[in-house]
């Protein structure tokens, strides 16, 4: 009788060449990606090497692949298992961090997005689009009205990236909620980005100002007085 036996060996991945080392350095998240020899773990969250296994059924007769293919992570030991290019085990979806500068009254529609992102990318767009709702009044305006926050965060000089940010939360949140031309739950990965855009308009329009409001407050006090004055004689 032939017997079968499942055999692992290393296989080939590709190296940092795909990477930005400038984002690495200011701590951008690097989601687990297929055949990517380092990303911030699912299991530890460490920026960690990968390294990758492939699977082969194997008998007397025969070797074939079997197509899942096996990464163990060089901090925590942790294994995850992929099929056809996607993370299957564990079933939870590569999926960025909250900005420690969310605040908190966003933080809860955050963490649920990304703990029900893997059965349904459209639900979490929706709670999203709740959660830049809830951002507008830290951002000056009145959370009321997405589109309206956006249109007066422009006439205050709201920077171009910024802005198409926020429309892109927008336009998706839309589509979440009202039949639209994205179906989010067959391209996930437009969902997925929804985490990083606020991310980033955190970054950009908390983290940043409150940086060098803090800086400048370090300057002496009658420097910062020749300042304001220098700029209410102009
Ligand atoms: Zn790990």
């Amino acid at each position: 009788m032939e017997t079968f036996s499942l055999i692992i060996i290393r296989s080939a991945v590709r190296g940092l060449a795909g990477y930005d080392i400038k984002k690495l350095m200011r701590n951008q998240y690097f989601p687990p990606t297929f055949e990517v020899e380092q990303f911030h773990c699912i299991h530890c969250g460490v920026f960690a090497r990968q390294e990758w296994y492939e699977t082969l059924e194997y008998s007397t007769r025969s070797m074939m692949q079997t197509g899942i293919k096996m990464t163990i992570c060089s901090h925590c030991d942790k294994k995850c298992f992929w099929f056809e290019g996607r993370m299957v085990v564990p079933a939870e979806s590569p999926v960025e961090p909250a900005h420690p500068d969310l605040p908190d009254a966003c933080l809860q529609d955050y963490t649920e997005a990304k703990n029900i992102f893997s059965q349904s990318p459209r639900a979490a767009a929706a709670l999203l689009r709740l959660c830049i709702q809830k951002l507008m009044p830290h951002l000056g305006e009145k959370g009321d009205n997405i589109n309206d926050d956006i249109k007066s965060l422009v006439a205050k000089g709201l920077p171009a990236l910024v802005q198409k940010a926020l429309d892109f939360c927008r336009v998706v949140g839309n589509n979440a909620v009202h039949p639209g031309e994205i179906n989010l739950n067959d391209t996930p990965e437009v969902a997925q980005n929804l985490f990083r855009m606020i991310n980033f308009i955190v970054e950009d329009k908390i983290t940043r100002p409150q940086e060098i409001e803090s800086l400048y407050n370090q300057l002496p006090e009658s420097s910062r007085k020749a300042i304001s004055k220098r700029d209410t004689n102009t």
